[in-house]
């Protein structure tokens, strides 16, 4: 059964104030529509959190947490997010929750201001692995205020490898260590993390960004028993509103709120947290676990397709949402293959894959990814209609273009979207 097929957004209404962004957005709608949607990150959000973020919640300010705002008339916004904190708490088994982050990378952000003095060193996955920029690429202030080192995937199993995760610790001996990735196939085992970072005096932050709807399905391992502090953000697998927080244990929640407001961040979205709390009420319900048991088998699904069409995948696999085409024997790079699926409908993302010959912005490889299709309505037998249009795609692309754009445009027709 379909969560999505309530409403129609509110784009007529907001045309008949603004005609150019109500046209837009409707033109945003029929992309969405028209298009199989493979972004590894991206999700459909239910039309109960997309009616609560365009309300009247956006008006309030309320700075600080609940009974300690610094602004009157908070009396029901202090409901709102006392219920998103309570919900979080008992969907993940968290000790203490703080839903104000208003992005993952804020989220990020936040804990290191929290735990972290400038200079401090951290150890977390290079970007060029799968990591994330906020996990201390130069690029990002966490590779510029701390000292960054990081760890890469074993170059023959494309798989984290803890041995050198253990002597990278050992060496460097981090403050902090973060596990956690945005292009890592495979399942992470966040107990080894923590006996490393525990071992070496580490303390261990996971960002589940990308997993946090398997780990709340019960598709992948949860790391709130063995991280000090987890991260992530509620758009993603979880499928709720843009948007991040931070859990983790009861002994760091002083530190991590006040690193979130007054340190990093003004006044909370309340708009955002109220649908925060109904993305985590979804996802308690048995629907959720089901719906997250088929993003796997969809992943599984599609990876082995790709597989039998002669795709490379990094690690030969995926245990999660997401595998990682390595497209060096089809001769097509991963800046090329987004641009001709995107002409046909398809949506996905170029990524570098480990020690990845071209440069960022053309890449070697593509990052496919299952949860919205997932949430469309998509089984197992639509990813092996998929991978021949990617395969055909890649390989055939003028010969077969209107046969791959029809074939697009049946499947999404059969799985409609806010309908
Ligand atoms: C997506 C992602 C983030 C950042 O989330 P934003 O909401 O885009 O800031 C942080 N960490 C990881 C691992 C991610 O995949």
């Amino acid at each position: 059964m379909s969560i999505i097929n309530e409403l129609a957004p509110n784009i007529e209404y907001v045309s008949r104030f603004d005609s150019e962004v109500g046209e837009l957005m409707a033109n945003e709608l029929f992309r969405q529509r028209r298009n199989i949607e493979l972004i590894a990150s991206e999700n459909i959000a239910s039309a109960a959190v997309i009616a609560c973020m365009g309300t009247i919640l956006t008006n309030k300010y309320a700075e600080g947490l609940p009974a300690k705002r610094y602004y009157g008339g908070c009396e029901v916004v202090d409901e709102i997010e006392n219920l998103a904190i309570s919900r979080a708490k008992e969907l993940f088994g968290a000790e203490f929750v703080n839903v104000q982050p208003h992005s993952g990378a804020q989220a990020n952000l936040a804990v290191y201001a929290a735990l972290l003095q400038p200079g401090d060193t951290i150890l977390g996955m290079s970007l060029a692995n799968g990591g994330h920029l906020t996990h201390g690429s130069p690029a990002n202030q966490s590779g510029k205020i701390y000292n960054a080192v990081s760890y890469d995937v074993n170059p023959e199993t494309g798989r984290i490898d803890f041995d050198e995760v253990a002597r990278l610790a050992e060496m460097h001996k981090p403050k902090l260590i973060v596990a956690g990735a945005s292009a890592y196939p495979r399942a992470i085992d966040f107990k080894q993390f923590a006996d490393i970072a525990h071992a070496n005096g580490a303390l261990l932050m996971v960002d589940m960004a990308h997993i946090a709807g398997l780990v709340a399905g019960g598709q992948h391992m949860s790391p709130v028993p063995y991280a000090d502090i987890v991260t992530t953000t509620t758009h993603k697998t979880l499928r709720g509103p843009r948007g991040g927080i931070i859990m983790g244990k009861e002994a760091f929640a002083k530190k991590i709120n006040s690193a979130v407001f007054p340190g990093t961040q003004g006044g909370p979205l309340m708009h955002v947290i109220a649908a925060k709390a109904i993305c985590f009420k979804e996802a308690m319900q048995p629907e959720f676990k089901a719906y997250a048991e088929q993003i796997v088998k969809n992943s599984k699904a599609l990876a082995q397709a790709l597989l039998s069409y002669g795709f490379d995948l990094v690690s030969g696999g995926t245990d999660n949402h997401l595998m990682l085409a390595d497209l060096r024997p089809l001769h097509i790079t991963g800046k090329e293959l987004q641009l001709r699926l995107d002409d046909n409908y398809i949506t996905v993302n170029k990524n570098a894959i480990p020690n990845d010959p071209e440069k960022p912005f053309v890449t070697s490889g593509v990052r496919i990814g299952t949860p919205a299709a997932t949430t469309r309505g998509m089984k197992e037998e639509d990813m092996k209609i998929i991978a021949k249009c990617i395969y055909d795609t890649a390989s055939d692309f003028e010969g077969t273009q209107e046969q791959v754009r029809r074939t697009v445009m049946e499947l999404t027709k059969k799985y409609p979207l806010y309908e």
